[in-house]
């Protein structure tokens, strides 16, 4: 039954998280073979043997290699490139700004218009509570390290300096500094870089089809869950426990959506022990869910919001933590007490990464976008989860425009496929001969396309998919 499709065992112990992108067939000499880069979650089978993936442009939902192959992008990037990747009017932001300010920075109380004209907006725009500032970060891991650095200066200004735990949940994904890979929920970034730092606890993972008890319904599983929240906190002393963080909808995890009734308990929890609560919203901001942003989609109130990706359209490196004005007022009054808010970076504030990122909010507004994704999101939903019944499919879900498939035997999350038969990498790799791009880590494949998807594309998907769904079965039979 096993597959003679192996694994080189190296992909292995990074399963998760990893972009695996394993090509069957002998890549076409473009002279770059052992190529001089460390590549972001690269084993080194993957850059000895064969040659990059290398992009050299991109079209709408559409981006081409070196070789001139063409491959429907259903990952957007990195979930990210939700205008897709030829929207002139970014190019031509970027540009004007360019001519004018190329950069200056936001230290000291200096700054530019774009950064104000940016946060101004981005303030209006996020409704599901009033929030006080911004933030600017160039990524996401950056807003979420952000994050950490607004909570503990603020415990300390308050005169709580044991407030400092963080608490997450298994499988989320917060970034790779080693802050944001801290909070990280997934074991295959830790282990090899001595983390979690102490101050990171993480709590159940709330993915029904997977952890619920038989017989226990959605609404049972979060109630269990919440439970279990609260005695971690009793166990660790509600004093020590600063924020708990999580995705409105988890990503890298899997694409995996919160239960029913699940983010009410939660928040009820945190709530009654003085507990933070920080919506990282990288990947599901902006229109991803079919809702502007994940806090809106499942009634979260959150003190403060991490966001990047969608920002910009990914065009230029940009992402902000939302600050509410609790917590801004506090860091505010009491930073000619205990000096500066010491934190930043050269770029926060990129009078460009601004500019592109104001000129996409203005294209979600013009365009609609939240309802184009909500237009588009049931073709591309019922097109995918059509594939429930294949006997290596455990479970299919997601809404807007993610997706998550998770293959396993016997149709029970109990009955994983042996990691070493590769089957998400093999499902993403006959994807990829057939001109389509997901992700694929162990035995899960994400994907979320651009928002601007069309019909056509996603028809493209369904149909790319459904063949390699075909292959993956032949394979595993
Ligand atoms: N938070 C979430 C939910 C993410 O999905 C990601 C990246 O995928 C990050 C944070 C980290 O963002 P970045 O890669 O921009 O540092």
């Amino acid at each position: 039954r096993a597959s003679e499709y192996v694994v080189p065992t190296p992909f292995l112990s990074c399963l998760y998280g990893t972009q695996a992108s394993v090509q069957t067939e002998e890549s076409d000499n473009i002279g770059f073979k052992g190529h001089d880069i460390i590549t972001p979650f690269t084993t080194r089978w993957q850059c000895t043997n064969e040659n990059p993936l290398v992009i050299e442009r991109s079209e709408g939902s559409y981006v081409y290699d070196t070789n001139g192959r063409k491959y429907l992008d259903a990952l957007a990037g990195l979930w990210c490139t939700s205008l897709g990747g030829n929207e002139p009017r970014l190019v031509a932001a970027a540009t004007k700004q360019l001519n004018t300010l190329p950069f200056y920075h936001s230290f000291w109380n200096h700054t530019n218009m774009p950064s104000l004209e940016l946060a101004k907006e981005l303030l209006e725009m996020f409704t599901a509570r009033k929030m006080g500032k911004v933030f600017y970060t160039n990524s996401g891991s950056e807003a979420n390290d952000t994050q950490v650095k607004l909570v503990w200066y603020y415990n300390n200004a308050l005169g709580r300096p044991k407030k400092k735990k963080f608490i997450a949940r298994s499988l989320a994904y917060h970034g790779s500094t080693l802050i944001a890979a801290s909070l990280t929920g997934l074991t295959g970034m830790h282990q090899q870089f001595d983390i979690p730092a102490p101050f990171a606890l993480h709590t159940d993972c709330p993915h029904y089809w997977r952890y619920h008890l038989p017989g226990e319904t959605e609404e049972e599983f979060s109630t269990r869950l919440a439970k279990n929240l609260e005695d971690l906190i009793l166990k660790e002393g509600p004093e020590t426990i600063a924020a708990f963080i999580a995705e409105p909808v988890m990503g890298a995890g899997g694409a995996i959506l919160p239960p029913t009734t699940y983010f009410e308990k939660i928040q009820a929890v945190l709530k009654k022990y003085d507990i933070l609560f920080i919506a990282d919203e990288v990947i599901c901001a902006f229109g991803r869910l079919g809702a502007m942003f994940g806090c809106d989609k499942y009634n979260i109130k959150p003190d403060l919001v991490s966001i990047a990706k969608a920002l910009s359209s990914a065009y230029m490196p940009i992402g902000a933590v939302l600050v509410s004005p609790e917590i801004s007022d506090v860091i505010h009054s009491q930073s000619d007490k205990l000096g500066s808010f010491a934190h930043g970076f050269t770029y926060s504030g990129h009078p460009t990464a601004c500019a592109v990122a104001l000129e996409t909010l203005k294209i979600y507004k013009e365009r609609n976008i939240v309802e184009q994704v909500n237009q588009i999101s049931p073709r591309f939903q019922d097109g995918i989860k059509a594939y429930s019944d294949s006997p290596i499919i455990g479970e299919i879900r997601g809404t807007g425009l993610v997706s998550g498939t998770d293959f396993v035997d016997n149709k029970s999350p109990n009955d994983p496929f042996p990691p070493e038969w590769g089957v998400g990498a093999y499902f993403g790799s006959e994807c990829r001969k057939n001109g389509l791009i997901v992700r694929a880590a162990g035995n899960n494949i994400t994907m979320a396309p651009p928002f601007i998807i069309s019909p056509q594309e996603v028809d493209e998907i369904i149909s790319i998919y459904g063949k390699a769904l075909k292959a993956t079965e032949e394979r595993v039979k």
